[in-house]
């Protein structure tokens, strides 16, 4: 037994706290060939956190053909479904014995707050344990065909799929993708953000501990324009799934053209969130909190642009201000921290260069709009929960994801331009409306052009609800049982059953 910060942990096997670790293919851990490393840095205190081995071009190509073969001539695509939901499951009750290794290693490498760290952790176990059972339903179907003839369908694993994931989420992306693939029988080569690939890596690991086959799952830490690049345009993956920027996603859309890849894009987003007049406040302001700074706002459907009815305004910026500035900030393994760091500092300029574009536009900086230095934590990167008002529609920070702690604020005056409002965006992945009225909420919800619409909650997803965006927040659903069509091929086939042979030129 042995104390970490506030976590009595058993550990059994060899610990995931690691000085270095090792690219994970065909089912072993691996030095990269050229022998480089990345240093991870921990983004709450800025300190040398460990190395990973940096793949190279042939360490991918070592992972693609261990996935190609395993795909091709090994067991996995044929096991019955039952069988691979009984491994998934078996990961999923691994992840679950070594569940506070797994938050403490994310926290670490991410500088989360413990609350955040551990909801995610158990979203990424309840993924697994999802599709064990999605798979064993997932199948094909029989259809209309004149008589004397059957048609039937049938759902075939894809092959080979890259997968791209990036740092906000590291374990709960890698599981977003992992679980559904291997699920349908497929097999991967998993691309973890430079910055935090530490869970994915353990991931890997534990996904063969569980009984994956060798080479189905495997972990390759590496540089996204080197190695990402390399698997996007590889002729032996059917399928790649990103989840990451915008403009990387359509890089990435292009380059795999190349071969008619198969391709999911999970990309960004600048979510709106209504607040009507009818609105429980309260709940409004606490929902707005979580949905803009729950993951220091480094989220996909962070609700960073929230549209208040004219009447309600003062009421509901006054509150939000309030609690805003009493979230305590710091200690990401302190129980009572609501808000940890920021991912580094490239990310941490990036804010401040959007709060000062909002400066130098005119629009008002209400509460936040600086760096932080917590006690103990001054070497890390911390940025303030900040509230923007006073802002158009033109501005940077209302049109352009910032990927960190920052809300504007606006009015509208009725429905009609608050549905307006939210739908100009070139993003479309999630929103919000506050409402007590449940016309009005259905109504704005049938016109709000985003893949994930919440009414009177801030959460946006559990394991089988569908997660993906409009317009160029991309395309493909994940987290939902129709995923696994995305990891599937669909088979037609015809039979005839007549009792003459079929002779349709008659000669
Ligand atoms: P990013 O810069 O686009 O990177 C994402 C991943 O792509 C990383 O693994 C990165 O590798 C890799 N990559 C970089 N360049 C590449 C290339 N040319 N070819 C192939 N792969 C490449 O995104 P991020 O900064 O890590 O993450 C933040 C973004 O993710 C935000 O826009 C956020 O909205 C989006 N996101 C979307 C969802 C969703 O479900 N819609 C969920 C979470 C996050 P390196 O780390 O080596 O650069």
């Amino acid at each position: 037994m042995t104390k970490t910060h506030e976590i009595e942990i058993e550990i059994e096997q060899e610990t995931m706290k690691r000085d270095f670790y090792k690219l994970f293919i065909n089912g072993e851990q691996v030095e990269s060939s050229s022998g480089e490393r990345t240093k991870i840095y921990n983004p709450a205190t800025g300190e040398l956190l460990a190395e990973v081995a940096k793949a190279t071009k042939e360490d991918a190509e070592k992972a693609v053909q261990a996935a190609r073969d395993s795909f091709d001539n090994g067991k996995w695509k044929i096991t019955p479904a039952g069988r691979r939901a009984r491994v998934l499951n078996k990961i999923a009750a691994i992840m679950g014995s070594r569940f506070n290794e797994l938050v403490e290693l994310e926290i670490l490498n991410t500088g989360k707050s413990l609350a955040a760290a551990k909801g995610q952790i158990s979203q990424a176990i309840e993924d697994f344990e999802f599709y064990a059972g999605a798979i064993v339903g997932h199948g094909g179907s029989v259809n209309n065909v004149p008589g004397q003839f059957h048609n039937y369908t049938e759902k075939e694993p894809l092959g080979v799929c890259a997968q791209i994931i990036p740092w906000n989420y590291p374990l709960m992306m890698a599981a977003w993708k992992i679980a559904p693939a291997i699920a349908a029988g497929c097999s991967v080569v998993i691309k973890p953000a430079s910055l935090t690939p530490l869970t994915a890596i353990i991931l890997g690991e534990i996904c063969y501990e569980a009984g994956v086959p060798a080479g189905v799952v495997n972990i390759l830490p590496g540089s996204g324009s080197e190695i990402g690049n390399y698997l996007v345009e590889h002729e032996l993956v059917n399928k790649v799934a990103f989840t990451g920027s915008t403009p990387i996603g359509k890089d990435i859309m292009a380059k795999a053209a190349g071969t008619v890849k198969r391709v999911t894009l999970e990309l960004g987003g600048k979510s709106p969130s209504l607040v009507f007049e009818d609105a429980d406040i309260e709940a409004a302001v606490d929902g707005s909190l979580y949905g803009a700074f729950n993951n220091t706002g480094q989220s996909c459907d962070a609700r960073t642009r929230i549209y208040i009815h004219e009447n309600v305004y003062d009421e509901f910026v006054e509150k939000f201000i309030a609690k805003t500035e009493k979230l305590v900030i710091g200690d990401p393994f302190d129980k009572g921290t609501h808000m940890g760091a920021v991912i580094d500092q490239c990310q941490l300029d990036t804010v401040k260069m959007y709060v000062q574009s909002a400066i130098d536009e005119g629009a008002e900086i209400l509460t936040g709009g600086k760096e932080l230095k917590p006690e103990g934590f001054e070497n890390g990167f911390w940025y303030a929960p900040t509230i923007i008002g006073n802002v158009t529609q033109d501005m940077k920070v209302v049109r352009e994801e910032i990927f960190g702690p920052v809300v504007v604020v606006s009015k509208f005056k009725n429905e009609k331009e608050a549905i307006a409002l939210a739908n100009d965006s070139d993003f479309g992945l999630a929103s919000s409306i506050w409402s007590t009225n449940t016309a009005t909420t259905t109504r704005v919800a049938n016109q709000i052009q985003a893949g994930i619409v919440m009414i009177n909650t801030p959460f946006s997803a559990f394991p089988g609800t569908p997660f993906g965006g409009y317009k160029q927040s991309g395309f493909g659903r994940e987290l939902a049982i129709g995923s696994l069509d995305l990891y599937t091929e669909t088979k037609s086939i015809m039979s005839y059953f007549g009792s003459r042979p079929v002779n349709p030129f008659g000669l």
